[in-house]
């Protein structure tokens, strides 16, 4: 095959896809399919919410980061047909036909068919669940009365997240962060109250001690409550209901947001791939899907075999898979024999609040204004091409980086 007129088509524009398809501009005619304008850099999703961060910074649009040697079709995968080489996409007549398929798009929230969840709880996974988070806090606040008593500040400003892992510790600080600072401007009595619900029996599980002990002082510092060993039974209109010990109690909110869960994304679902029992798409060292010579997957929705469990579903890993894909593709469009790697794990950097970090390098753990310094450094060199990144840097090094008070 020529490798010049090959037609690789990667569905997905997330840390995978995108990263894979800039990675192999020149490999061939090369098409990105991803159903939103935008790629996304969800680590910072919290930086957006608090506004220490734009849109531009975390979510540029494709077109600033490619150029012609990618085509870009905004659209939603619907269908793969293996025999033909076609892939479908929602509003498309014509279907896209392939020479190699890569498959990276994500997952969604799982909401694990909690009553209520899905119409009541907000989803914590893209911009637009941030602004719709960020206007229900506002509103919130802009409801209670300036001269409320402290017992219905609280009462009015409760919110509950859904899960302490990584996600929910940082969005709970951060809301917490933003709150408190929201009740200071407007002058109001008491103080707002943000919940975690956590089913297991501690907070980032699976994370180092040393970072799990940074993350209960941060949580207690931002004066978040922390409820573990509680399960989250339904999601109400104005409420949630957990229940602990076998106790049941309802709590009036003003929002429930849930990070409890990443479920595969419904179109793989629908594909005829070999998939392990949470839908996982299967592939071998290669990363190549099982029993297909030239289709990938990586990604949270595929599964590599000897991957480190504290790496399953990171950003992390969907990046240096996407490194390998593309070395894959290339050497099948060569003829040369496929190749494997080691995934490592890169360190950890968590957002705790808004002017608070932890980031774990090298064994060693940082915490506070510092290791925040440190993460936007991290996060600046890991944004997808250098011409974003140096934009990014500077405007981060020139115009810094203060949260947004709600409301501004
Ligand atoms: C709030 C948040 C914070 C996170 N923080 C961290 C962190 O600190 N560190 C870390 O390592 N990981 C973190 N993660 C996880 C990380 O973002 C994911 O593991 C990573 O994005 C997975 O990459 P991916 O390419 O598989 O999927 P994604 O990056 O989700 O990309 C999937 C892409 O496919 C598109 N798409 C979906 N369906 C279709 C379709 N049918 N057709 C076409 N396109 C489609 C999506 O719009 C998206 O552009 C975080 C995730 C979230 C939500």
């Amino acid at each position: 095959m020529a490798d010049t007129k090959a037609r690789i088509l990667i569905v997905g524009g997330g840390f995978g896809g995108l990263f894979t398809a800039l990675e192999l501009m020149t490999a061939g005619e090369v098409t990105l399919v991803s159903n939103e304008d935008h790629f996304l850099f969800a680590p910072m999703l919290y930086e957006y919410l608090s506004g220490e961060v734009e849109a531009w910074h975390i979510a540029p649009h494709y077109k600033e980061l490619i150029d012609d040697r990618i085509r870009f079709v905004q659209g939603a995968a619907t269908e793969v047909d293996f025999a033909r080489r076609e892939v479908e996409v929602a509003g498309r007549v014509r279907r896209f036909a392939y020479d190699m398929l890569v498959l990276g798009v994500g997952g969604v929230t799982n909401f694990w068919g909690i009553e209520g969840a899905t119409e009541h709880a907000l989803p914590f996974r893209k911009i637009r669940h941030a602004d719709d988070l960020r206007r229900r806090m506002t509103d919130t606040l802009d409801r209670i009365p300036p001269d409320a008593a402290p017992q219905d500040t609280r009462d009015a400003a409760t919110f509950a997240v859904v899960g302490a892992g990584a996600s929910g510790v940082e969005l709970a600080t951060k809301m917490s962060d933003l709150l408190r600072e929201g009740f200071r401007r407007r002058g109001l009595r008491g103080e707002p109250r943000v919940l975690v619900v956590e089913m297991g029996q501690q907070v980032v599980p699976g994370m180092d001690e040393e970072m799990r002990a940074v993350v209960e002082k941060a949580l207690s510092d931002a004066r978040v409550e922390v409820h573990t060993g509680t399960r989250v039974v339904s999601v109400l209109a104005d409420g949630v209901r957990i229940e602990h010990g076998g106790v049941e109690t309802e709590i009036k909110t003003a929002g429930v947001v849930w990070t409890a869960g990443v479920r595969v994304n419904p179109f793989i679902e629908e594909l005829h791939v070999p998939k392990d029992r949470r839908g996982l798409v299967i592939v071998e060292p290669t990363l190549r899907v099982q029993g297909h010579e030239n289709v990938f997957a990586l990604g949270d929705i595929a599964l590599a075999p000897d991957v480190a469990p504290i790496l399953a579903g990171t950003a992390q890993l969907a990046f240096q898979e996407s490194d390998l894909v593309a070395k894959n593709v290339r050497a099948l469009l060569e003829g040369r024999p496929l190749v494997t790697r080691e995934f490592v794990a890169l360190g950890e950097a968590l957002s705790l609040g808004t002017e608070n970090a932890a980031v774990l390098a090298g064994g060693r753990v940082v915490s506070g204004v510092l290791a925040r310094q440190a993460r936007f450094a991290l996060y600046t060199q890991r944004l997808p091409t250098w011409q974003h990144r140096l934009k990014v840097g500077s405007s981060w090094f020139l115009g810094g980086k203060s949260p947004r008070p709600l409301g501004l």
